[in-house]
């Protein structure tokens, strides 16, 4: 059960669903594996995707790599929370993880893009917390782009061209995070987590801990 304080009282609430999204090469990924290596009351929702894998990803890690056909499938048979056409590849939310997870009051993290945000918006309301990561220059992110070396320079040109309508929905989101230094947006990241994790209306068990505090 997730709680919203550090320290001996704890505290029970609602787990918290933290959207992350940016252009393609901001850094989105590099952040969100910080987090679950650094916060162990945080899971990441593993999406489904057509794209072919790149050479440091791991099936069932980083996505579950799958046909245009089986994708289909579990689209058609309502097995995907959200899911979205992003350059030229097909990505999705399964249900059911995410389901479990907020049953358990447990808090998840989705990588997802502009579209994704929006679906999970409307769905799940005020369980969202979203975070924009913008590069601090298009150059910059060009470069790391180039940097991380995981993607052909057609698939490179594809992301930067995309990048311009990703960012055109940053007002969408919760939280906009200017990922220059890298330390320093993984502190921002964290600290919204630590805020968000202490809001009043997730924090249910305030009733019976007030209840007794004033018996
Ligand atoms: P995204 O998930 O948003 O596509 P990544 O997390 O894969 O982006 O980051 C793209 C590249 O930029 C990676 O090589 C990563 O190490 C690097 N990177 C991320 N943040 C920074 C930063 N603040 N300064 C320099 N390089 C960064
Ligand atoms: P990449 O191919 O770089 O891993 O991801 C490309 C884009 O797809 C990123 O913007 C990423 O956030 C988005 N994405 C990854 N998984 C999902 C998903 O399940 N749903 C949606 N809507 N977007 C996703």
């Amino acid at each position: 059960m997730a709680t919203g304080q550090m320290g001996a009282i704890e505290v029970a609430r609602r787990g918290l669903m933290l959207v992350i999204s940016s252009p393609s090469g901001a850094g989105k990924s590099t952040i969100a594996r910080t987090l679950l290596e650094k916060d162990r009351n945080i899971g990441i929702s593993v999406s489904v995707t057509t794209r072919e894998r790149r050479q440091s990803e791991i099936e069932g890690v980083h996505y579950h790599f799958v046909s245009k056909r089986e994708f289909e499938r579990l689209r058609d048979s309502d097995s995907l929370l959200e899911w979205a056409e992003v350059h030229g590849n097909f990505y999705g939310t399964p249900r059911e993880p995410v389901e479990r997870a907020m049953s358990d009051g447990r808090d998840m993290l989705f990588d997802v893009d502009w579209q994704g945000a929006q679906q999970m918006q409307d769905k799940m309301g005020a369980d969202i917390v979203s975070i924009f990561i913008l590069p601090p220059t298009m150059a910059e992110l060009q470069s790391r782009l180039h940097r991380r070396a995981e993607d052909t320079e057609e698939v490179i040109q594809t992301r930067l061209a995309n990048s311009r309508a990703e960012i055109a929905h940053w007002r969408e989101y919760d939280y906009v995070i200017i990922n220059d230094d890298l330390n320093n947006a993984f502190d921002a990241v964290q600290s919204i987590v630590k805020a968000e994790r202490l809001r009043r209306d997730r924090r249910h068990g305030l009733f019976d801990f007030v209840n007794d505090l004033v018996k």
